[in-house]
């Protein structure tokens, strides 16, 4: 038997990938580009940028209003966008599929209008230690305009959280329960479809922040069950500015606007304004419409990819850095769940993080230093920040190579060798 029909790694063909972005060709300092920021922003392989180049050459223009030729070809690609996108996180509805700035914006939404909404002082609204900023400070306001109190589950020394724990914190006064379906400081990939489970046993809402998902693994919201899922389009190969709520039709129709304006309504008098329909009724403005035919562009070529292939290349990358890295004296691999992506967040004895940086992003490589915008994660493990290498598809063994021969640069620097 051919092993390469077998093995999933195998059949995924990594340098025609690396092929499809141009940007990993770039030398930065002289040197080639070692890109491991993955998780900040992911790069944009060809057709995103063709999708987004073309709109602007050749049919630029503004959309669901317009009679005029390049008007309704506008609206047909986004529109188009959008049943790709329902596709791809096989939503019941393509109006569930609510187009926004991304994670942080569709989580205030739901934060600003459904949370406000509902919630009653006394009520408790319920995340995770592991939260990125954007999934902990709009419910924080949320709670101080409702008077309902937030709960945090905590994390255990492997930035798990442990499922006895969160059921633990579940009560008839939890109304939404909010978390990350990947930890972007840590890599840990929750439980989410048990999670949802527990919480609407309790009765709860779930809303799930999907943003470092997205780009590793297929998304299915009808098989996690949860209630809202949240998604960026530059984390997932597409374009900045644009991102994805994805929100139960009964629900979603039972929200107030988030805000007013153009294309939410469908009429106005000064006594009284009816609201659109979905997903319009959330959409006032015009909206990023170059974005929005860019993600569906990067949609169409993450579907063309080999999912399983990808995940296995990831996961022997994943493995392959935690191993090299162990053998760095003084490396403190912050975050090593069971079940973890390719996020390596870590510390060198005696070196500050910002002190590594620039030696780093010397020798070509980006990574991520500081707080990764998670300061509860730090913390935790009493630390100010870390360096995070965050790995993509498209990364190889000797992108990891080149981090740890840089590492070592470092530690000589500073060691005075
Ligand atoms: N949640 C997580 C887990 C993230 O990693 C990020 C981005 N770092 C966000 C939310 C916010 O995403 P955005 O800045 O694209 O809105």
């Amino acid at each position: 038997m051919n092993p390469t029909a077998t093995h999933p790694a195998a059949q995924f063909d990594i340098q025609r990938v690396r092929a499809d972005f141009p940007i990993l060709n770039e030398l930065v300092h002289g040197k080639p580009l070692i890109y491991l920021d993955n998780a900040a922003t992911s790069q944009k392989p060809n057709p995103v940028i063709k999708a987004l180049d073309e709109y602007y050459r050749r049919y630029n223009s503004n959309i669901h209003r317009g009679v005029h030729a390049l008007a309704e070809r506008a609206t047909e690609a986004y529109e188009s966008s959008r049943r790709k996108i329902a596709r791809y996180l096989n939503a019941p509805n393509q109006h569930e599929i609510i187009f926004t700035r991304g994670t942080t914006e569709s989580i205030n939404l739901v934060a600003s209008s459904y949370a406000t909404s509902v919630l009653k002082p006394g009520d408790e609204v319920l995340i995770t230690w592991l939260e990125h900023h954007s999934n902990i400070v709009p419910w924080q306001i949320a709670c101080e305009k409702t008077g309902a109190v937030l709960k945090v589950v905590p994390i255990n020394e492997r930035g798990e959280v442990e499922p006895d724990q969160f059921e633990a914190m579940l009560s008839e006064r939890t109304k939404i329960v909010a978390f990350a379906h990947i930890s972007n400081a840590l890599g840990t990939i929750n439980p989410v479809r048990e999670f949802t489970e527990m919480a609407h046993r309790a009765g709860a809402v779930v809303i799930i922040d999907g943003a470092q998902a997205a780009p590793h693994m297929r998304v299915d919201v009808q098989a996690i069950g949860c209630d809202f899922y949240a998604l960026s389009g530059h984390k997932m190969f597409g374009p900045t500015g644009i991102g994805v709520l994805w929100g139960r039709t009964s629900l979603l129709d039972k929200m107030p606007p988030y805000q007013g304006g153009g294309d939410m309504i469908q009429s106005v008098t000064f006594e009284k304004t009816v609201y659109n329909d979905l997903p319009y009724k959330f959409e006032a403005g015009t909206p990023h419409i170059a974005g929005g035919i860019g993600l569906g562009a990067a949609v169409d070529y993450l579907d063309a990819l080999d999912a399983e292939g990808i995940m296995a290349h990831e996961h022997d990358l994943t493995r392959y850095a935690t191993e090299q890295l162990s053998q760095i004296e003084g490396l403190r691999l912050i975050g090593t769940a069971a079940n973890k992506v390719s996020v390596l967040s870590f510390t060198l004895e005696g070196i500050h993080p910002y002190d590594m940086a620039p030696v780093l992003d010397h020798e070509g490589v980006a990574v991520r230093t500081g707080h990764h915008c998670a300061q509860p994660v730090m913390d935790r493990y009493q630390i100010p920040a870390t360096v995070r290498a965050s790995i993509a598809f498209y990364n190889t063994r000797q992108d990891i190579d080149a981090l740890v021969a840089a590492l070592a640069k470092v530690q000589r620097m500073f060691s005075g060798l």
